[in-house]
């Protein structure tokens, strides 16, 4: 049986390699070459620095990576669509298929013991070779880069998504609360989709700078104490009509609801945390509409590839770094600092 490279996380702030079998793919299944397989947010809250997840994020010690991207080299039985040389990206969760949620697309909220996540319950994109269901495979079209599309598998399937529920236009101002790859994911997409000014928020200088330094954000403006009176100067004291916070962080979602403008719209995508506000002062008599996304849809990612086409964008203009498999560990000790931009494993 042949033999690939691949990486897994102990849950020790580590990474450790292993050799394993290179998997034949089934019914159904193909086998990608992988190409990118970037680091989300996720991995290292949840399984890189602790193995702290339940239910659907709980790390069962395979092959990580949730965000890969790749080339076909084998088709199993039955596949419908997919041959040998196509170039994917892979909605990262592949969920039972029958229940609700997974037939309006979104298999990140199936709940059947059958869902399974790449990189959490199901081998994922750190090791050479990917077993994917073909029903996940989404085409990946040119002039994308296999680096543009696993950083659409989650973390820009997720910004988007989370401006989608915004019904963001060119007749909002944007508030971004948190620069990490998903903000500036959420800034490069809501240019696009028409919003400006741009305001980002972090409490990194280094995450503000890269959003300064790519163009990204019109006002990149420091998360402390100032912060309000900066943004309402911003917006001739209205404060923002769409407001995201890609943080997780309960005093930046705080902000980001003080800073939205009345009968303005909020997205929470930043993941993890608690939040306590004054609900009567912030949400109820502002009449704002607070959103909680999770990641986005299948339908969503491929309307999403066909719009980066489209928009002439290349998600991975927010790659601050780009390690080969064998520099796995450097490539999470960076993702883990807090101050970079993207951080992407890439092959060949
Ligand atoms: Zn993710
Ligand atoms: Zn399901």
């Amino acid at each position: 049986m042949p033999i690939m490279n691949g990486v897994v996380l102990p849950g020790d702030s580590t990474v450790r390699h292993v050799e394993v079998d290179i998997p034949e793919p089934g019914h159904g299944q193909v086998l990608l070459r992988m190409k990118a397989s970037s680091i989300c947010g996720s991995d290292i809250r949840a399984i890189y620095r602790e193995h702290l997840g339940q239910g659907p994020e709980a790390y069962q010690g395979v092959i990580a990576g949730h965000e890969p991207c790749g080339q076909v080299i084998a088709v199993g039985p039955g596949c419908r669509r997919l041959s040998e040389g196509d170039r994917v990206v892979v909605y990262h969760i592949a969920g039972c298929g029958v229940c609700d949620e997974c037939r309006h697309g979104y298999m990140i909220g199936c709940t059947s013991p059958y869902r399974a996540a790449h990189g959490w319950q199901r081998d994922g994109g750190h090791a050479d070779y990917l077993l994917a269901d073909e029903v996940t495979c989404i085409p990946l079209p040119e002039p994308l880069t296999y680096v543009d599309g696993a950083l659409v598998s989650c973390g820009f399937g997720t910004a988007y998504e989370g401006l989608l529920r915004l019904t963001l236009s060119g007749q909002d101002r944007l508030l971004i609360t948190g620069l990490g790859p998903v903000g500036l994911a959420a800034a490069m997409l809501g240019r696009a989709m028409g919003a400006g000014p741009i305001i980002g928020t972090d409490i990194a200088p280094e995450r503000l700078r890269i959003a300064r330094d790519l163009g990204l954000v019109d006002h990149a403006v420091p998360a402390d104490e100032s912060a309000g009176a900066a943004i309402a100067e911003l917006t001739d004291g209205h404060g923002c009509e769409a407001s995201i916070d890609c943080s997780g962080s309960g005093a930046a979602r705080v902000q980001a609801l003080q800073n939205t403008r009345t009968w303005g719209r909020c997205a929470f995508v930043g993941e993890g945390g608690q939040i306590t506000f004054a609900v009567s002062e912030l949400l109820i008599h502002k009449q704002i509409s607070l959103h909680g996304s999770w990641v986005t849809s299948l339908r969503h990612m491929a309307d999403l590839l066909e719009r980066l086409v489209r928009w002439n964008l290349h998600p991975e203009r927010v790659v601050t770094h780009r390690f080969r498999l064998d520099q796995a560990d450097e490539a999470y000790r960076i993702a883990d600092g807090g101050t970079a931009g993207k951080v992407c494993i890439v092959f060949d």
